[in-house]
Protein backbone atom coordinates (compact mmCIF):
# COMPACT_ATOMS: atom_id res chain seq x y z
CA UNK A 1 0.00 0.00 0.00
CA UNK A 2 1.40 3.19 -1.20
CA UNK A 3 1.66 5.95 2.01
CA UNK A 4 -0.88 8.70 1.97
CA UNK A 5 -0.29 12.10 0.78
CA UNK A 6 1.41 13.86 3.46
CA UNK A 7 -0.88 14.72 6.04
CA UNK A 8 -1.63 18.78 6.33
CA UNK A 9 -4.38 20.89 6.55
CA UNK A 10 -6.18 20.01 3.16
CA UNK A 11 -7.00 16.22 2.16
CA UNK A 12 -4.92 13.98 0.05
CA UNK A 13 -6.79 13.81 -3.43
CA UNK A 14 -5.52 11.13 -6.19
CA UNK A 15 -6.85 12.07 -9.59
CA UNK A 16 -7.62 9.49 -12.49
CA UNK A 17 -6.26 10.48 -15.73
CA UNK A 18 -4.23 13.26 -16.41
CA UNK A 19 -5.09 14.44 -19.60
CA UNK A 20 -5.55 18.69 -19.69
CA UNK A 21 -8.76 17.80 -17.11
CA UNK A 22 -6.67 15.63 -14.38
CA UNK A 23 -3.90 18.06 -15.07
CA UNK A 24 -5.73 21.62 -14.72
CA UNK A 25 -7.84 19.77 -11.45
CA UNK A 26 -4.76 19.07 -10.31
CA UNK A 27 -3.73 22.09 -10.48
CA UNK A 28 -6.75 24.17 -8.75
CA UNK A 29 -6.62 22.08 -6.16
CA UNK A 30 -2.77 22.51 -5.42
CA UNK A 31 -3.29 25.87 -5.06
CA UNK A 32 -5.78 25.33 -2.71
CA UNK A 33 -3.66 23.59 -0.49
CA UNK A 34 -4.44 20.20 -1.44
CA UNK A 35 -2.00 17.03 -1.98
CA UNK A 36 -2.71 16.08 -4.99
CA UNK A 37 -1.40 12.61 -6.89
CA UNK A 38 -2.16 11.78 -10.62
CA UNK A 39 -2.75 8.33 -12.43
CA UNK A 40 -2.26 8.23 -15.82
CA UNK A 41 -2.92 4.65 -17.99
CA UNK A 42 -0.14 5.94 -20.34
CA UNK A 43 1.95 9.38 -20.86
CA UNK A 44 0.90 12.57 -18.87
CA UNK A 45 -1.32 14.19 -21.99
CA UNK A 46 -0.75 11.09 -24.11
CA UNK A 47 -4.38 11.03 -25.53
CA UNK A 48 -7.13 13.23 -26.32
CA UNK A 49 -5.17 16.34 -25.04
CA UNK A 50 -2.64 15.55 -27.18
CA UNK A 51 -4.01 15.06 -30.27
CA UNK A 52 -6.49 18.09 -30.28
CA UNK A 53 -5.77 21.76 -32.31
CA UNK A 54 -5.92 23.77 -29.59
CA UNK A 55 -8.78 26.56 -30.90
CA UNK A 56 -9.91 27.89 -27.59
CA UNK A 57 -13.19 28.80 -28.63
CA UNK A 58 -16.34 26.15 -29.52
CA UNK A 59 -15.82 26.50 -33.91
CA UNK A 60 -19.15 28.12 -34.07
CA UNK A 61 -19.47 29.41 -31.08
CA UNK A 62 -23.30 30.38 -31.91
CA UNK A 63 -24.15 26.66 -32.45
CA UNK A 64 -24.22 25.28 -29.25
CA UNK A 65 -26.97 25.00 -26.06
CA UNK A 66 -26.40 28.04 -23.62
CA UNK A 67 -24.42 25.80 -20.98
CA UNK A 68 -21.63 25.01 -23.42
CA UNK A 69 -21.39 28.52 -24.14
CA UNK A 70 -21.51 29.76 -20.96
CA UNK A 71 -18.51 27.58 -19.52
CA UNK A 72 -16.71 28.47 -22.87
CA UNK A 73 -17.14 31.50 -22.56
CA UNK A 74 -15.82 31.97 -19.03
CA UNK A 75 -13.22 29.91 -19.02
CA UNK A 76 -11.74 32.08 -22.63
CA UNK A 77 -12.20 35.15 -20.54
CA UNK A 78 -9.69 33.85 -17.75
CA UNK A 79 -7.23 31.43 -20.38
CA UNK A 80 -5.02 34.14 -21.16
CA UNK A 81 -4.14 34.68 -17.11
CA UNK A 82 -4.19 31.32 -16.76
CA UNK A 83 -1.66 30.52 -19.34
CA UNK A 84 0.74 33.19 -18.20
CA UNK A 85 0.51 31.44 -14.39
CA UNK A 86 0.97 28.33 -15.66
CA UNK A 87 4.13 29.60 -17.91
CA UNK A 88 5.85 31.10 -14.91
CA UNK A 89 5.42 27.92 -12.41
CA UNK A 90 6.70 25.79 -15.09
CA UNK A 91 9.37 28.34 -16.86
CA UNK A 92 7.91 26.52 -20.11
CA UNK A 93 5.71 28.22 -22.76
CA UNK A 94 2.22 27.21 -24.38
CA UNK A 95 2.13 29.21 -27.07
CA UNK A 96 -0.94 30.97 -26.32
CA UNK A 97 -1.64 33.08 -29.53
CA UNK A 98 -4.95 35.47 -30.22
CA UNK A 99 -4.97 34.84 -34.03
CA UNK A 100 -8.20 35.41 -34.42
CA UNK A 101 -10.74 32.95 -36.70
CA UNK A 102 -11.56 34.01 -40.04
CA UNK A 103 -15.30 31.78 -40.61
CA UNK A 104 -15.88 31.30 -44.77
CA UNK A 105 -19.25 30.66 -45.74
CA UNK A 106 -21.38 32.45 -43.35
CA UNK A 107 -24.38 31.02 -43.54
CA UNK A 108 -26.62 33.17 -41.46
CA UNK A 109 -24.15 36.17 -40.60
CA UNK A 110 -26.93 38.40 -38.56
CA UNK A 111 -28.04 35.13 -36.71
CA UNK A 112 -24.43 34.95 -35.59
CA UNK A 113 -23.74 38.21 -35.30
CA UNK A 114 -26.32 39.17 -33.00
CA UNK A 115 -25.23 36.21 -31.49
CA UNK A 116 -21.36 37.40 -30.54
CA UNK A 117 -23.07 40.75 -30.03
CA UNK A 118 -25.11 39.75 -26.83
CA UNK A 119 -22.43 37.14 -25.94
CA UNK A 120 -19.44 39.77 -26.06
CA UNK A 121 -17.72 38.04 -28.73
CA UNK A 122 -16.35 40.48 -31.36
CA UNK A 123 -17.40 39.72 -35.06
CA UNK A 124 -17.17 41.92 -38.26
CA UNK A 125 -19.21 40.76 -41.48
CA UNK A 126 -16.25 40.63 -44.51
CA UNK A 127 -17.90 40.37 -48.16
CA UNK A 128 -15.64 39.16 -50.88
CA UNK A 129 -15.88 38.02 -54.04
CA UNK A 130 -16.53 33.93 -52.94
CA UNK A 131 -19.09 34.70 -49.89
CA UNK A 132 -19.62 36.36 -46.88
CA UNK A 133 -17.13 35.53 -43.53
CA UNK A 134 -17.09 36.27 -40.13
CA UNK A 135 -13.46 37.56 -38.29
CA UNK A 136 -13.71 36.74 -34.77
CA UNK A 137 -10.56 38.65 -33.41
CA UNK A 138 -10.83 37.27 -29.77
CA UNK A 139 -10.29 33.58 -30.86
CA UNK A 140 -7.15 32.75 -29.55
CA UNK A 141 -5.22 29.02 -29.67
CA UNK A 142 -2.30 27.07 -27.39
CA UNK A 143 -0.13 24.30 -28.49
CA UNK A 144 -1.57 21.18 -27.16
CA UNK A 145 1.94 19.38 -26.68
CA UNK A 146 3.10 22.56 -25.30
CA UNK A 147 0.43 23.31 -23.04
CA UNK A 148 0.35 19.51 -21.54
CA UNK A 149 4.09 20.01 -20.43
CA UNK A 150 3.76 23.27 -19.08
CA UNK A 151 0.78 21.92 -16.79
CA UNK A 152 2.27 18.84 -16.10
CA UNK A 153 6.10 20.90 -15.31
CA UNK A 154 3.46 23.56 -12.87
CA UNK A 155 1.78 20.59 -11.17
CA UNK A 156 4.97 19.27 -10.17
CA UNK A 157 6.64 22.49 -8.97
CA UNK A 158 3.66 22.43 -6.28
CA UNK A 159 4.08 19.33 -5.17
CA UNK A 160 1.72 17.16 -6.89
CA UNK A 161 3.06 13.67 -8.05
CA UNK A 162 2.15 11.84 -10.92
CA UNK A 163 2.04 7.86 -11.84
CA UNK A 164 2.24 7.04 -15.85
CA UNK A 165 1.95 3.86 -16.65
CA UNK A 166 -0.44 3.11 -13.75
CA UNK A 167 -3.95 2.29 -14.80
CA UNK A 168 -6.70 2.72 -12.15
CA UNK A 169 -8.75 -0.60 -11.88
CA UNK A 170 -11.27 -0.43 -9.39
CA UNK A 171 -11.51 1.19 -5.67
CA UNK A 172 -12.12 0.25 -2.07
CA UNK A 173 -15.19 1.24 -0.36
CA UNK A 174 -16.29 1.65 3.36
CA UNK A 175 -18.90 3.32 4.86
CA UNK A 176 -19.85 4.86 1.52
CA UNK A 177 -16.80 6.54 0.50
CA UNK A 178 -13.82 5.17 -1.73
CA UNK A 179 -10.97 4.86 0.59
CA UNK A 180 -7.98 3.44 -1.94
CA UNK A 181 -7.64 3.12 -5.51
CA UNK A 182 -6.15 -0.12 -6.74
CA UNK A 183 -3.98 -0.42 -9.85
CA UNK A 184 -2.32 -4.08 -11.15
CA UNK A 185 0.59 -3.33 -8.81
CA UNK A 186 -0.37 -1.14 -5.95
CA UNK A 187 -3.42 0.47 -3.87
CA UNK A 188 -3.17 4.32 -3.53
CA UNK A 189 -5.15 5.65 -0.43
CA UNK A 190 -6.75 8.58 -0.84
CA UNK A 191 -9.53 11.05 1.12
CA UNK A 192 -11.13 12.15 -2.14
CA UNK A 193 -10.89 10.73 -5.95
CA UNK A 194 -11.47 12.67 -8.99
CA UNK A 195 -12.43 10.67 -12.04
CA UNK A 196 -10.67 12.69 -14.97
CA UNK A 197 -10.42 9.53 -17.53
CA UNK A 198 -11.80 11.11 -20.80
CA UNK A 199 -13.43 9.11 -23.61
CA UNK A 200 -12.17 5.93 -20.77
CA UNK A 201 -14.61 7.79 -18.32
CA UNK A 202 -17.74 6.15 -19.91
CA UNK A 203 -15.99 2.52 -18.88
CA UNK A 204 -16.14 2.90 -15.09
CA UNK A 205 -14.11 0.87 -12.91
CA UNK A 206 -14.51 -1.72 -10.82
CA UNK A 207 -16.49 -1.01 -7.92
CA UNK A 208 -17.13 2.45 -9.43
CA UNK A 209 -20.19 3.24 -11.66
CA UNK A 210 -19.32 4.93 -15.37
CA UNK A 211 -19.97 8.47 -16.28
CA UNK A 212 -23.41 8.49 -18.28
CA UNK A 213 -23.51 9.09 -21.95
CA UNK A 214 -19.76 8.92 -22.72
CA UNK A 215 -18.22 7.33 -25.12
CA UNK A 216 -14.99 8.02 -27.70
CA UNK A 217 -15.33 9.92 -30.82
CA UNK A 218 -12.27 9.81 -33.25
CA UNK A 219 -11.13 12.57 -35.00
CA UNK A 220 -8.60 12.75 -37.47
CA UNK A 221 -5.97 15.27 -37.85
CA UNK A 222 -3.18 16.10 -40.53
CA UNK A 223 0.04 17.95 -39.86
CA UNK A 224 1.87 20.47 -42.76
CA UNK A 225 4.32 22.27 -42.36
CA UNK A 226 4.87 25.69 -44.43
CA UNK A 227 7.16 28.85 -43.92
CA UNK A 228 6.37 30.88 -41.09
CA UNK A 229 3.34 33.37 -41.68
CA UNK A 230 2.12 31.93 -44.52
CA UNK A 231 -1.25 31.26 -42.59
CA UNK A 232 -1.63 34.15 -39.72
CA UNK A 233 -5.42 32.69 -38.56
CA UNK A 234 -7.49 30.09 -38.21
CA UNK A 235 -9.61 29.58 -41.15
CA UNK A 236 -12.85 27.46 -40.80
CA UNK A 237 -15.53 26.14 -43.50
CA UNK A 238 -17.72 23.82 -43.73
CA UNK A 239 -17.14 21.63 -40.96
CA UNK A 240 -12.51 21.81 -41.65
CA UNK A 241 -10.74 23.95 -40.09
CA UNK A 242 -6.91 25.22 -40.29
CA UNK A 243 -4.18 25.89 -37.16
CA UNK A 244 -1.46 27.80 -38.10
CA UNK A 245 1.26 27.72 -35.33
CA UNK A 246 3.85 30.45 -35.25
CA UNK A 247 6.39 27.82 -36.53
CA UNK A 248 4.95 27.43 -39.47
CA UNK A 249 3.38 24.06 -39.06
CA UNK A 250 -0.27 24.00 -39.71
CA UNK A 251 -2.81 22.00 -39.08
CA UNK A 252 -5.88 20.48 -40.58
CA UNK A 253 -8.98 19.10 -38.61
CA UNK A 254 -11.01 17.10 -38.39
CA UNK A 255 -13.16 14.03 -38.74
CA UNK A 256 -16.25 12.97 -35.86
CA UNK A 257 -16.25 8.98 -36.11
CA UNK A 258 -18.08 6.81 -33.80
CA UNK A 259 -15.90 3.48 -34.25
CA UNK A 260 -15.29 3.00 -30.80
CA UNK A 261 -11.42 2.84 -28.95
CA UNK A 262 -9.91 2.91 -32.40
CA UNK A 263 -7.38 5.40 -33.09
CA UNK A 264 -6.30 4.04 -36.86
CA UNK A 265 -6.38 6.48 -39.65
CA UNK A 266 -7.54 5.81 -42.96
CA UNK A 267 -5.68 7.02 -46.43
CA UNK A 268 -9.36 8.11 -47.54
CA UNK A 269 -9.93 10.54 -44.98
CA UNK A 270 -6.12 11.87 -45.26
CA UNK A 271 -6.62 12.44 -49.05
CA UNK A 272 -10.08 14.71 -48.59
CA UNK A 273 -8.74 16.35 -45.38
CA UNK A 274 -5.71 17.18 -47.79
CA UNK A 275 -7.71 18.23 -50.72
CA UNK A 276 -10.52 20.05 -48.89
CA UNK A 277 -7.70 21.79 -47.02
CA UNK A 278 -5.68 22.93 -50.14
CA UNK A 279 -9.13 24.26 -51.37
CA UNK A 280 -8.66 27.16 -48.56
CA UNK A 281 -4.65 27.45 -48.44
CA UNK A 282 -3.04 26.75 -52.11
CA UNK A 283 -0.12 26.43 -50.68
CA UNK A 284 -0.76 23.15 -48.99
CA UNK A 285 -1.60 21.80 -52.45
CA UNK A 286 2.15 21.68 -52.96
CA UNK A 287 3.20 19.73 -50.02
CA UNK A 288 2.69 15.98 -47.92
CA UNK A 289 1.45 16.10 -44.53
CA UNK A 290 4.56 15.55 -41.79
CA UNK A 291 2.16 13.70 -39.42
CA UNK A 292 -1.35 12.14 -39.41
CA UNK A 293 -2.77 11.15 -36.69
CA UNK A 294 -5.99 10.27 -35.00
CA UNK A 295 -7.22 11.03 -31.12
CA UNK A 296 -10.10 9.93 -29.23
CA UNK A 297 -12.85 12.77 -28.24
CA UNK A 298 -14.71 12.11 -24.90
CA UNK A 299 -17.72 12.89 -26.37
CA UNK A 300 -21.05 13.55 -24.63
CA UNK A 301 -24.71 14.65 -25.91
CA UNK A 302 -24.87 18.16 -26.95
CA UNK A 303 -20.93 18.54 -25.63
CA UNK A 304 -21.91 19.47 -22.26
CA UNK A 305 -19.58 18.04 -19.28
CA UNK A 306 -19.98 16.18 -16.48
CA UNK A 307 -18.60 18.21 -13.47
CA UNK A 308 -20.09 17.08 -10.17
CA UNK A 309 -19.82 14.49 -7.53
CA UNK A 310 -20.67 11.25 -8.25
CA UNK A 311 -23.77 9.71 -6.85
CA UNK A 312 -22.33 6.31 -5.49
CA UNK A 313 -19.48 8.13 -3.17
CA UNK A 314 -19.60 11.54 -1.17
CA UNK A 315 -15.93 11.57 -1.86
CA UNK A 316 -15.92 11.00 -5.58
CA UNK A 317 -15.79 13.41 -8.09
CA UNK A 318 -15.95 13.39 -11.83
CA UNK A 319 -14.57 15.95 -14.63
CA UNK A 320 -15.31 14.61 -17.95
CA UNK A 321 -17.15 14.78 -20.90
CA UNK A 322 -15.78 17.72 -22.57
CA UNK A 323 -16.24 16.56 -26.22
CA UNK A 324 -14.98 18.76 -28.66
CA UNK A 325 -13.40 21.46 -26.40
CA UNK A 326 -11.73 20.29 -23.50
CA UNK A 327 -8.86 22.34 -24.14
CA UNK A 328 -10.97 25.51 -23.71
CA UNK A 329 -13.34 24.50 -20.72
CA UNK A 330 -10.18 23.19 -19.02
CA UNK A 331 -9.72 26.61 -16.47
CA UNK A 332 -13.41 26.85 -15.76
CA UNK A 333 -14.05 23.39 -15.43
CA UNK A 334 -11.48 22.89 -13.15
CA UNK A 335 -12.79 26.17 -10.91
CA UNK A 336 -16.03 24.73 -10.78
CA UNK A 337 -15.27 21.28 -9.75
CA UNK A 338 -13.19 22.80 -7.25
CA UNK A 339 -15.89 24.61 -5.83
CA UNK A 340 -18.14 21.70 -5.41
CA UNK A 341 -15.53 19.66 -3.62
CA UNK A 342 -15.77 22.33 -1.67
CA UNK A 343 -19.15 22.64 -1.15
CA UNK A 344 -18.84 26.49 -2.25
CA UNK A 345 -21.94 28.24 -4.23
CA UNK A 346 -19.93 28.39 -7.86
CA UNK A 347 -19.60 31.25 -9.91
CA UNK A 348 -21.79 29.54 -12.76
CA UNK A 349 -25.16 27.56 -12.24
CA UNK A 350 -23.92 24.14 -12.11
CA UNK A 351 -26.81 22.61 -13.07
CA UNK A 352 -26.52 21.46 -16.52
CA UNK A 353 -23.18 20.30 -15.46
CA UNK A 354 -24.69 17.62 -12.99
CA UNK A 355 -24.32 13.76 -13.00
CA UNK A 356 -28.61 14.01 -12.90
CA UNK A 357 -28.41 16.26 -15.76
CA UNK A 358 -26.41 14.14 -18.05
CA UNK A 359 -28.49 10.84 -17.50
CA UNK A 360 -31.70 13.36 -19.42
CA UNK A 361 -29.29 14.11 -22.20
CA UNK A 362 -29.67 11.57 -25.54
CA UNK A 363 -26.99 10.98 -28.51
CA UNK A 364 -30.45 12.11 -30.82
CA UNK A 365 -28.11 15.20 -32.67
CA UNK A 366 -26.23 13.70 -36.09
CA UNK A 367 -22.09 13.92 -35.61
C1 LIG B 1 -8.77 15.71 -33.33
C2 LIG B 1 -9.17 16.50 -32.12
C3 LIG B 1 -9.22 17.89 -32.21
C4 LIG B 1 -9.58 18.63 -31.07
N1 LIG B 1 -9.52 20.00 -31.13
C5 LIG B 1 -9.81 20.74 -30.04
C6 LIG B 1 -9.70 22.15 -30.07
O1 LIG B 1 -9.29 22.74 -31.08
N2 LIG B 1 -10.04 22.85 -28.95
C7 LIG B 1 -10.46 22.23 -27.81
O2 LIG B 1 -10.78 22.92 -26.83
N3 LIG B 1 -10.55 20.89 -27.74
C8 LIG B 1 -10.24 20.13 -28.84
N4 LIG B 1 -10.35 18.77 -28.80
C9 LIG B 1 -10.95 18.14 -27.62
C10 LIG B 1 -9.98 18.04 -26.47
O3 LIG B 1 -8.74 17.57 -26.94
C11 LIG B 1 -10.57 17.09 -25.41
O4 LIG B 1 -11.87 17.49 -25.05
C12 LIG B 1 -9.69 17.11 -24.15
O5 LIG B 1 -8.35 16.83 -24.49
C13 LIG B 1 -10.20 16.10 -23.12
O6 LIG B 1 -9.26 16.07 -22.09
P1 LIG B 1 -9.34 14.94 -20.97
O7 LIG B 1 -8.21 15.20 -20.05
O8 LIG B 1 -10.71 14.91 -20.43
O9 LIG B 1 -9.13 13.60 -21.80
P2 LIG B 1 -7.76 12.90 -22.29
O10 LIG B 1 -6.77 13.88 -22.79
O11 LIG B 1 -8.14 11.81 -23.22
O12 LIG B 1 -7.18 12.33 -20.95
C14 LIG B 1 -7.75 11.24 -20.27
C15 LIG B 1 -6.61 10.47 -19.65
O13 LIG B 1 -7.14 9.45 -18.82
C16 LIG B 1 -6.27 8.36 -18.90
N5 LIG B 1 -6.97 7.16 -18.43
C17 LIG B 1 -8.00 6.50 -19.02
N6 LIG B 1 -8.39 5.45 -18.27
C18 LIG B 1 -7.60 5.45 -17.17
C19 LIG B 1 -7.49 4.61 -16.03
N7 LIG B 1 -8.29 3.57 -15.86
N8 LIG B 1 -6.55 4.90 -15.10
C20 LIG B 1 -5.70 5.96 -15.25
N9 LIG B 1 -5.76 6.77 -16.33
C21 LIG B 1 -6.69 6.53 -17.27
C22 LIG B 1 -5.85 8.30 -20.36
O14 LIG B 1 -4.66 7.59 -20.54
C23 LIG B 1 -5.74 9.79 -20.69
O15 LIG B 1 -4.41 10.26 -20.59
C24 LIG B 1 -9.94 17.98 -29.88
C25 LIG B 1 -9.87 16.60 -29.80
C26 LIG B 1 -9.46 15.86 -30.90
C27 LIG B 1 -9.35 14.37 -30.78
Amino acid sequence: MRERGTPGLKASTLILGAGVSGLSTALALLKHGYYVTLLDRGAVGGESSWAGGGILSPLLPWDYPEPLSRLALHSMAAYANWVADIEVRSGRIAEYWQCGMRVLGATQPDTSLAWCKAHGLTAQLMHTNTGDSLWLPDIAQVRNPCLVAALRAAVVQLGGLIHEHCPAAGVLTQGGRVTAVQTSADTFPADSVVLATGAWSGLGLAGLAATPQIRPIRGQMLLFKLEPDVLDTILYRNGLYLIPRRDGHVLVGSTLEDVGFDKSTDAATRQRLHSDAAELLPALAAVQPVQHWAGLRPGSPDNIPIIDRHPDFDNVFVNTGHYRYGVTLAPASAELLVDVMEGKAPALDATPYRWQAALGRRWTQAL
